[in-house]
């Protein structure tokens, strides 16, 4: 998948516009190279590990592959429940060190991290999370472990809960811990940044996608349907979705 990149060169000869160039998306979120006009660039994005599998769904939906839509749907959800277990921890001011040992006995397996993160959630705000729903749960292992393909409305119906779990989670976290919410964004932000070494210069950029955690969404969020009209997906009817 490709991803914008801003050039800080280019965009100060812009008169301050951002001017973007195109970059293959990297696991580790630092993007090392020359824009088009071979202005070197050091850049790192703040995307959240689940912000970025998210988009990856959508842009599969969007080029037909359903079966990695799902796959990726799914790692974005379970890579969220890391994300809020860290910053309910952060919330109870858990020491780091002690924080990584117990992470090491639930990091393997994903049933695991549900478990903690279904308890950290139930335990801090006195009521259950959302999460997928049985069906839901079907449908994914059918998908991924008996290599069933999925339609297009089952992808859709996925990637529509995996969005709702994931948005409600976050609005929670954000009415109620959000100086965790950014602690945890500086920590993975930092993380980034060491890949520098001594990489002069560098900067930062946001990019801009499906979900990202400095929104506010204390009034709310936008629908899926509105977030998969942005990406130009169709219904299965071939109908604008509402
Ligand atoms: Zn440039």
């Amino acid at each position: 998948m490709r991803t914008n990149i801003v050039c800080n060169q280019c965009s100060q000869a812009n008169k301050g516009f951002a001017v973007f160039y195109v970059d293959t998306i990297r696991d580790d979120g630092v993007y090392i190279g020359r824009c088009p006009k071979g202005h070197h660039n050091a850049v790192a994005t703040q995307t959240l590990r689940h912000e970025m599998l998210f988009d990856i769904a959508l842009n599969a939906i969007v080029d037909k592959y359903h079966r990695e839509a799902i796959s990726s749907f799914a790692a974005s959800v379970e890579r969220y429940y890391e994300f809020a277990i860290r910053v309910l921890a952060k919330n109870r001011k858990i020491d780091p060190s002690t924080f990584e040992i117990s992470w090491k006995t639930v990091s393997a397996q994903s049933e695991r991290q549900l478990g903690a993160y279904v308890f950290l959630y139930t335990v801090s705000f006195n009521e259950s999370p959302v999460v997928l729903s049985s069906s839901m749960i079907t449908l994914r292992n059918k998908v991924i472990h008996n290599g069933v393909l999925p339609t297009l409305q089952e992808v859709l119906d996925f990637g529509e809960a995996s969005y709702d779990l994931i948005q409600k989670g976050i609005q929670k976290l954000r009415a109620n811990c959000l100086d965790d919410v950014n602690n945890q964004l500086v920590e993975s932000m930092r993380k980034t940044i060491e890949k520098f070494g001594d990489q002069f210069p560098r900067s930062t950029q946001v990019t801009p996608t499906a979900l990202n955690v400095i929104q506010d969404l204390s009034a709310g969020y936008r629908t899926f349907q509105q977030i998969i009209r942005g990406y130009g997906i169709q219904t299965p009817h071939g109908e604008a979705p509402q």
